[in-house]
């Protein structure tokens, strides 16, 4: 079966404008996003963009503010002050990668975590890691809601995980831990990657290298989430050998169009649960 990422995305989306459409019916209020740009990066255009217009499209109020790439780490520090105090913003997320006379964890330190819609701080990072509510990161999430579309009762099963970063790989086994699989997290170090692969029932891989995963690295029947983005000359390709791979599991998103879709829409969840908690 091939995961419809767009699809799914789609429904969330669906969902969150109709939960959005009756919140400002009884209230009068609509979740504000407020997104920090710094620089020209060409990627980070595109993605902020994106991100801008889907929210839009959910009525969340958002805004892009712009900064030039030589820009003091005191000024953006300043701002994400008044934006933590701002009754008004419901979710501050600051568009990475920053240039390098900005410090990431400052910023992320600094974001209310209950105005954190990326899921980075550490409060959020803790939480998730006690098993607590907590803000989680949008990729993850995405991969999960796409994982229980497929299989409810992840319980007993073996996820393995490839890459361990904190955006992806750390917080999806957290998730699936959550949900009752036994984890194993493999990354650059791991000696015999494939052997690990091959036991998983739930195959979720965010490394960065294309088509790194190949047909005979995968049990038959197993679930395969593909995280990866790569671009290969002027196309996108997973870290998955997605031709290959779809002929002997049950279920695998494509890519593009799969986990991609589903990050942006839960962008938009996590903008739309942090509103719902200051309203009450
Ligand atoms: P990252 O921070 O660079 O982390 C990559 C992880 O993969 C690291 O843990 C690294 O191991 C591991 N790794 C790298 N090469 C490996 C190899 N050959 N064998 C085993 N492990 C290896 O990357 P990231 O931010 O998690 O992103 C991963 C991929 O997901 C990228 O292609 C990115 O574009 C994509 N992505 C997609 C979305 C989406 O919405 N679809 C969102 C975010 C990211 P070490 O820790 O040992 O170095």
């Amino acid at each position: 079966m091939i995961i419809d990422g767009k699809k799914t995305a789609e429904i969330l989306r669906s969902e969150i404008k109709k939960e959005i459409n009756f919140i400002k019916e009884q209230t009068n209020k609509v979740p504000n996003l407020s997104v920090i740009l710094i620089g020209n990066y060409a990627p980070s255009e595109i993605y902020v963009k994106n991100k801008i217009k889907k929210s839009k499209e959910v009525g969340i109020n958002s805004n892009i503010i712009r900064y030039p790439e030589n820009i003091s780490e005191e000024e953006i520090l300043k701002k994400i002050k008044e934006l933590n105090e701002d009754n008004d913003v419901s979710g501050i997320l600051v568009q990475l990668p920053l240039p390098k006379q900005i410090s990431k964890e400052k910023i992320i330190n600094l974001i209310y975590p209950s105005k954190d819609v990326d899921g980075f701080h550490p409060i959020n990072v803790g939480n998730l890691a006690s098993g607590n509510n907590a803000i989680v990161p949008c990729t993850p999430l995405g991969c999960s809601i796409l994982i229980k579309k497929i299989e409810k009762d992840l319980s007993g099963k073996h996820a393995v995980i490839v890459g361990r970063s904190n955006l992806n790989g750390k917080p999806m086994a957290q998730l699936l831990l959550k949900e009752n699989c036994t984890v194993t997290i493999v990354h650059s170090k791991t000696k015999n990657i494939k052997d690990e692969c091959l036991k998983a029932d739930i195959l979720v891989v965010a490394i960065g290298a294309p088509h790194f995963i190949q047909k005979d690295w995968v049990k038959n029947g197993a679930i395969v989430i593909d995280v990866g983005i790569n671009k290969v000359g002027d196309k996108l390709v997973g870290d998955v050998k997605f031709d290959e791979v779809k002929e002997k599991v049950k279920a695998i998103p494509p890519v593009p169009g799969g986990v991609g879709p589903m990050t942006i829409a839960c962008l938009l969840k996590n903008t739309l649960n942090c509103f719902k908690a200051r309203l009450t």
